[in-house]
């Protein structure tokens, strides 16, 4: 098969969360199985050119239609750890790329319908009529919408498109203004509640519902999830479209790369170690506690790395710090804030625990240090509002770092409470889980954790070692995806030989 998996995150080039992760790991796994794969991306300023190969141009000019013009766009072509990927960069004031950001500009929306438009345009221009094209997230929502109303008419109506979800928040609701954009010259048409409209505010037009609409299959990122987002309030206003497109959803279970997320070769950490073999992972907690300044001492270490937002309960967070400090535990966390107030609460917090010898927060994004510190803590608190799938408790467990985390979403197909779980043996559980969204339940979770470290260190190493068993490799899950293309596939084929008929 031959699939262009089209996004705006591919790591280690373009990462911001697990978006990038995924994409990457997904791709990495479709072409080990000799399928024919390429990437296409937005070419911001801010990616991480040194992680391309042989950046060069692919296509100097095109002409992608904009409002009643067009805008001049080149296209480059780079590998990135052997995946083929093509970054779209414009040529306009628009400087739609050279923000020295990914996100967060008021005109995303736009930013985003241009690069749908420019990877549709280029796909029609270069002769590329792939099996499947896999978009993801609200950003690349319009891919679908614009493929069926534009692009099939243009020689492009065999391409089948199948729209991954990684987080309900952001659907991306913008103005009438990116029909004109994109030439999609039809407002009642797109304005409908069976298309674009948004489903509560009715001047904007849905960008992710867009992409249910449109596409041949729909799915986010692990089936608890997808059942939450039918029938919890976790798909933020969508779950009646959810609801009307059911036969097309499902739920398929992130993995992690096993090459990128490897202790036996990690080239970020110092020493490595196995689940045969776990001395290097104490070496580990002492280069972290070198590194970040924390005492050396009988203690457990638990962290927490992930992007600082009401999503990932940071009121939770804050709580594990100070529970930690007061019960015999280190704390670390690595962190990219959000928003303003985040951001000035937990600087401050950092200016207040400056001294403390037993915690260090980092305020940022740091790839090599979020694997030392994998390598090197004990424990990974995850406490969630909600969750879609979550790669760090993935990772985690890989590590033989143990996962304190909240029932939700992805967290409850991946973790099994040690004392309480009921549908695993108990050589099968891996972690610590809590359900209520309150300080008692995380507390509960880490003191069994912390107890365990402290009273019973063999039992705590069984369920290090129990964790790192769990296969969350892309290897179950890249079949999936394999077995759905081909599906889609299928469909199509069925269609045309019932018009044949
Ligand atoms: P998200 O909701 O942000 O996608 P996930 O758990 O799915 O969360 O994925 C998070 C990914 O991003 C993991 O690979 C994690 O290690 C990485 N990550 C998150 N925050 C940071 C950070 N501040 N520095 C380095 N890596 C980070």
């Amino acid at each position: 098969m031959y699939i262009v998996q089209i996004a705006s995150e591919c790591a280690p080039v373009i990462k911001a969360g697990g978006l990038g992760d995924v994409v990457y790991g997904l791709s990495r796994d479709i072409e080990r199985r000799n399928h024919t794969l390429e990437i296409i991306l937005p070419m911001y300023d801010c990616m991480k050119y040194d992680k391309i190969w042989n950046l060069h141009i692919a296509y100097e000019h095109l002409n992608v239609p904009w409002y009643g013009g067009t805008i001049h766009t080149s296209v480059y072509c780079g590998w990135v750890d052997g995946l083929q990927c093509f970054f779209i960069q414009p040529h306009s004031n628009d400087n739609f790329f050279n923000r020295g950001c990914y996100y967060g500009n008021n005109d995303d929306y736009m930013r985003f319908t241009f690069f749908s438009k420019a990877a549709l345009e280029f796909l029609l221009a270069s002769g590329k009529r792939p099996d499947i094209i896999h978009c993801h997230d609200w950003q690349t929502g319009l891919v679908p919408v614009m493929l069926f109303e534009q692009y099939s008419w243009l020689g492009m109506g065999d391409v089948r498109v199948c729209f991954t979800i990684h987080n309900f928040k952001h659907q991306g609701v913008a103005g009438k203004d990116i029909l004109w954009a994109t030439r999609l010259n039809n407002e009642p048409h797109f304005f409908s509640y069976d298309r674009l409209r948004d489903n509560f505010n009715p001047f904007g037009l849905n960008l992710m519902k867009g992409g249910i609409v449109y596409s041949n299959h729909v799915n986010t990122v692990s089936p608890h999830h997808a059942w939450e987002a039918r029938y919890t309030d976790v798909s933020y206003g969508l779950g009646h479209t959810l609801d009307v497109h059911q036969s097309k959803f499902n739920g398929i279970l992130n993995g992690i790369d096993y090459k990128t997320w490897n202790p036996e070769e990690d080239t970020h950490v110092p020493h490595h170690f196995s689940i045969d073999d776990l001395s290097g992972k104490l070496k580990n907690k002492k280069a972290l506690r070198d590194r970040l300044l924390l005492r050396d001492e009988k203690k457990p270490i638990v962290a927490f790395i992930g992007r600082l937002d009401q999503q990932k309960g940071v009121e939770l967070v804050h709580h594990s710090i100070y529970y930690c400090l007061r019960n015999n535990a280190q704390f670390v966390l690595l962190g990219s804030p959000t928003g303003r107030e985040i951001n000035e609460h937990f600087w401050r917090e950092k200016h207040n625990l400056n001294d403390s010898p037993d915690c260090h927060l980092e305020l940022g994004f740091d790839e090599d240090l979020a694997h030392l510190i994998y390598a090197g803590a004990d424990m990974i608190v995850v406490p969630s509002s909600f969750e879609p799938c979550g790669l760090t408790q993935m990772i985690g467990l890989r590590y033989g770092t143990v996962p304190v985390v909240r029932g939700v979403g992805g967290l409850v197909d991946t973790v099994f409470d040690k004392d309480y779980d009921q549908f695993h043996e108990e050589e099968e559980r891996n972690g610590y889980v809590f359900y209520q969204n309150d300080r008692p339940a995380l507390e509960s979770a880490l003191e069994r954790a912390i107890g365990l470290w402290h009273h019973y260190p063999l039992e705590f190493q069984k369920l290090q070692k129990q964790g790192m068993k769990y296969d969350y490799s892309w290897k179950r899950s890249g079949q999936e995806y394999i077995d759905l293309y081909e599906t889609i596939r299928h469909k199509k084929e069925e269609v045309v030989e019932d018009e044949e008929k």
